[in-house]
């Protein structure tokens, strides 16, 4: 995939190419629904309608989002939290977290004091090799 085609949103082909820093139009889109498809490449949503100027998306969550998409991962192999997606959040208040990589899987939300674990997701302690989950329940539950 080339840096400047994306993929996008709507039909999942790589047709999208950015006209500003994260707004992109897809052609294929826009030559199917007669009107130009636009979608924001940071959180991967249909861009805002009748927001026609200004490079920086309005929809709800946009930056949550598109840290719990990208593909950043913890690669420090000997962290307990070792290829976990770099960003979480938080099951409770869906504040967005990182691991310092230190120590055990375990954190505890700054923000509501949930403790939960980074791997998997439930609140912890968990301290054996439970199951390593993506972010995409919590993509869902954020539900935005
Ligand atoms: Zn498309
Ligand atoms: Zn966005
Ligand atoms: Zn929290
Ligand atoms: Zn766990």
């Amino acid at each position: 995939m080339s840096g400047s085609m994306l993929q996008c949103p709507r039909c999942q082909k790589c047709s999208g190419k950015k006209i500003d820093s994260q707004r992109s139009v897809c052609s294929a889109c826009s030559e199917e629904l007669r009107r130009v498809y636009q979608f924001c490449s940071a959180c991967r949503r249909e861009w805002p309608k009748g927001m026609t100027g200004g490079s920086s998306c309005t929809l709800p969550g946009c930056a949550v989002r598109a840290a719990l998409m990208s593909n950043q991962t913890i690669t420090a192999n000997t962290s307990s939290v070792f290829r976990c997606p770099f960003f979480r959040a938080c099951p409770r208040c869906k504040a967005l977290l990182t691991h310092t990589g230190w120590g055990c899987p375990n954190i505890v939300c700054p923000h509501c004091s949930t403790r939960f674990c980074f791997r998997c997701l439930k609140s912890g302690p968990c301290f054996s090799h439970c199951e390593m989950v993506d972010n995409s329940a919590s993509l869902r539950a954020l539900g935005v």
